[in-house]
């Protein structure tokens, strides 16, 4: 049986072009028999990007059977992977967020965790340690798109060196420019006009079990968040509807400012404005509240949440 490659729900760039890039990675240079997944929906961005570079849309898994072999990519959380992954044989994981320690397995496997901006870093990293810098342009094209999406072209406070050499070593593999592929992939994320609001609380969001609190955060990147926040009333009540269905004790939404790098943080509910009055040192008013600087969930959200929780 081939092995199942796949990343996280609410799939981002990231997730569905790694998954693609690693499952084509160990069929072509390891000859292994291996098939990207994903999990959900993919957005507009990855939409355009595979598009671009002619790549099929992987299958979606709704659920694994017991013992067939995954590779977990771009997550290493429990709770936003797939029905079934207890039971699931995870052979190998590879991440670039905290360590959440709630996944196991039977037997040692090959984890690789880096404190690197994007996946496909990652994975570029180990192509080359294995002297297969010899990609295919549409490969290197979409992972560099991942790169291009997960550091906000550079500016998201996760960026580092490797991020960007990796990055412009890929787009001449790919023969794209940078900028241009960046203003492609920052319109197509902006686009957020066929979106209901529920959808477009879910498009980028994730569940963390905090101090046994579940919480569910989710950002939207763009450079119109006017456009969103004209629906704030509905943002709210479908943040309440959320908390309810999922049994959510807390649930926090930021539209995340890319050209600006800030944040505007909505919240549907008092214990939420506490949290984030405490974590972010601001006081909200109508709901919401203006960080300034704040892009990063993985860096700047999370541990702040974490700390007051
Ligand atoms: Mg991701
Ligand atoms: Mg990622
Ligand atoms: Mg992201």
């Amino acid at each position: 049986m081939s092995i199942k490659v796949f990343g996280h729900k609410s799939p981002d760039i990231d997730t569905v072009c790694s998954s693609i890039a690693y499952a084509w990675y160990l069929s072509k240079k390891r000859s292994k028999s291996a098939k990207p997944y994903i999990l959900g929906d993919i957005n507009k961005e990855t939409e355009l990007l595979l598009k671009k570079f002619s790549i099929n849309l992987p299958a979606t898994l709704s659920s694994i059977s017991a013992g067939e072999d995954v590779v977990v990519i771009d997550t290493n959380n429990k709770e936003e992977l797939v029905e079934g992954i207890d039971q699931a044989n995870i052979i190998e994981i590879i991440d670039h967020h905290k360590l959440f320690g709630n996944l196991s397995t039977d037997t040692p496997i090959k984890v690789t965790i880096r404190p690197l901006a994007c996946t496909a870093t990652i994975l570029w990293k180990i192509f080359k340690d294995e002297g297969n810098e010899d990609i295919d342009k549409s490969i290197a094209g979409i992972m560099l798109g991942a790169i291009l999406s997960d550091t906000l072209k550079f500016t998201s406070p996760t960026t580092t060196e490797e991020d960007k050499k990796a990055a412009e070593e890929l787009a001449t593999i790919a023969g794209v420019e940078i900028e241009k592929q960046a203003e492609e992939q920052f319109r197509a994320k902006s686009d957020i006009s066929s979106y209901s609001p529920k959808e477009l609380l879910l498009l980028d969001s994730k569940i963390f079990e905090l101090a046994s609190k579940k919480i569910r955060v989710s950002v939207l990147e763009t450079t119109l968040p006017r456009n969103a926040m004209k629906q704030k009333k509905e943002l709210l009540l479908s943040m309440n509807e959320l908390k309810k269905e999922e049994a959510l004790d807390g649930m926090f939404f930021f539209a995340v400012d890319i050209l600006k790098s800030e944040a505007t943080l909505l919240i549907p509910g008092p214990k939420e404005k506490e949290i984030a009055e405490k974590a972010f040192g601001v006081k909200l008013t109508d709901a919401q509240a203006l960080l300034p600087g704040v892009v990063s969930r993985k860096k700047q959200i999370i541990p702040e949440i974490e700390r007051v929780l």
